[in-house]
């Protein structure tokens, strides 16, 4: 055996660092969170779409921007083995949806309203909150302007905070205006930067010429304050920027959304103009982020589509099971109806039969296992099933075989009571339990 094999065979098998396993319970809390969400989506009319885990590494070069925490630092990217093309898992998912949006001309007929879940990968410092693969759940409006759609994407947010019973979310809102009004907007930064430049880290340094807006994106608590006084992009925003920006606000105010204008706040990508959004909480300490979105007018047509403009949201599924479980949010759990408890292996074929029977009929039954030639004793099968928390017990014992019965014992409501049923009559049984459900 080569060194390679030998080490191969003997090293430790565990999750890559950053990368978590969702086990029971809280992926039944996921779960839970996901139908909600789907649930919410159909009544707003956005639709589901599923796109690759892997891209073409040029599209989110070319969709985020070069100078940008993901790009510069962040990629997992690697090249095909065969072809060498360069491929990278998705770091975020927006770039993918509109590359497949233009790919196959989605917006032909119109506009699109869409939604997506699932795994993006990015190479950051795990810590709470920031895993290097993270769940984002996000709602993408393509082909519509108005300031209406940005307001109709945040108030589904706020209509997902309130069915799962999120409290302490708030909105903070910015207005990132148009590549004009920015333009002036980074002279006058750069201008107050320069004036500053001792103040700045080594990463603001080095992206004061490429990309100085981002500079106000720091996470250094020792450049607080020449971000703080820093010009604000709002002062330069042109009239048009201006109404997209107070028409969203006072549908947002008539509808009893709260909100802060942050006039610091900008985001991670370069794709962003007009409006910015970050609903954030302060439970769950630095990564406090839970969902974050904005318009992106420019980048359909930078990533080779007609020109058409977008606005989206992400959110983190993670943070936001976090934010649950720090709510206190009873953890859901699995609701079983029955547990069947067996006396001997010989009615195994009969007993599977029935539950089988049971489970078509919308009941959920677990099976006491046997240990391959014998169950255990019906003492454990009965502490077994008080454990699984199923709100019945369904006993086939010697008897109950012989005679083609089953025993049904209500272990929940506190009367214990038992019921012989016939097998040919247990589905009655089985309906009249669906009934109560
Ligand atoms: P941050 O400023 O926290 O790095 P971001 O601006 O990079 O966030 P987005 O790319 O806008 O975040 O992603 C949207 C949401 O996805 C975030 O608000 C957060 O809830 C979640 N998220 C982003 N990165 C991670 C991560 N590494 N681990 C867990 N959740 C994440
Ligand atoms: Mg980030």
């Amino acid at each position: 055996m080569s060194d390679k094999e030998m080490s191969v065979k003997s090293e430790k098998l565990t999750a890559v660092k950053g990368m978590n396993d969702l086990l029971p319970p809280d992926s039944a809390t996921v779960e839970w969170l996901e139908a909600k969400v789907r649930d919410l989506m159909a009544r707003y009319a956005y639709r589901n779409i599923r796109t690759p885990i892997v891209e073409r590494t040029p599209l989110f070069i070319r969709g985020l921007g070069e100078v940008t925490d993901i790009v510069e630092k962040e990629m997992y990217s690697f090249e095909d083995r065969l072809n060498g093309d360069p491929l990278t898992l998705r770091p975020e998912a927006t770039a993918g949806v509109v590359r497949a949006v233009v790919e196959h001309s989605m917006l032909y007929e119109g506009g699109k309203r869409l939604y997506y879940m699932g795994p993006m990968f990015r190479h950051e410092r795990p810590q709470r909150g920031r895993y290097r693969q993270f769940d984002q759940i996000g709602a993408e409006a393509l082909g519509f302007s108005g300031a209406e759609i940005d307001a109709e994407l945040i108030l589904l947010a706020v209509a997902l905070w309130k069915e799962l019973g999120l409290n302490d979310v708030c909105l903070e809102l910015n207005s990132l205006g148009q590549p004009a009004e920015r333009l002036n907007h980074r002279k006058a930064l750069i201008s107050h930067f320069e004036l500053h430049a001792e103040h700045l880290d080594e990463e603001a340094k080095r992206r004061l010429y490429s990309n100085p807006l981002r500079i106000l994106d720091t996470k250094n608590p020792s450049m607080q304050s020449v971000v703080t006084s820093a010009p604000k992009l709002l002062d330069f925003l042109g009239e048009a920027s201006l109404l997209h920006f107070n028409t969203l606000k006072s549908i947002l105010e008539i509808n009893g959304v709260e909100f802060v204008v942050n006039p610091r706040l900008v985001r991670g990508m370069d794709y962003y103009n007009l409006t910015v959004f970050e609903f954030t909480t302060n439970r769950l300490g630095s990564q406090g982020t839970v969902c974050a979105g904005g318009r992106y007018d420019y980048l359909v047509e930078q990533l080779g589509g007609k020109p058409a403009p977008a606005v989206g949201w992400a959110l983190g599924v993670d943070r936001i099971l976090e934010l649950l479980k720090e709510q206190g949010f009873p953890m859901v759990e699995l609701e079983l109806d029955a547990y069947a408890i067996i006396s001997d292996v010989s009615a195994l074929p009969v007993v599977l039969k029935t539950i089988e029977a049971l489970r078509s009929a919308g009941i959920s039954v677990q099976m006491h296992p046997s240990n391959g030639d014998v169950m255990g004793s019906m003492k454990t099968q009965f502490k077994k099933a008080d454990g699984s928390k199923a709100r019945y017990a369904l006993i086939f014992g010697t008897d109950e075989i012989t005679q083609n019965q089953v025993t049904v014992k209500a272990l929940r409501d506190g009367t214990g009571s038992q019921v012989s049923q016939s097998l040919l009559t247990v589905l009655e049984w089985a309906s009249t339990l669906q009934s109560t459900k």
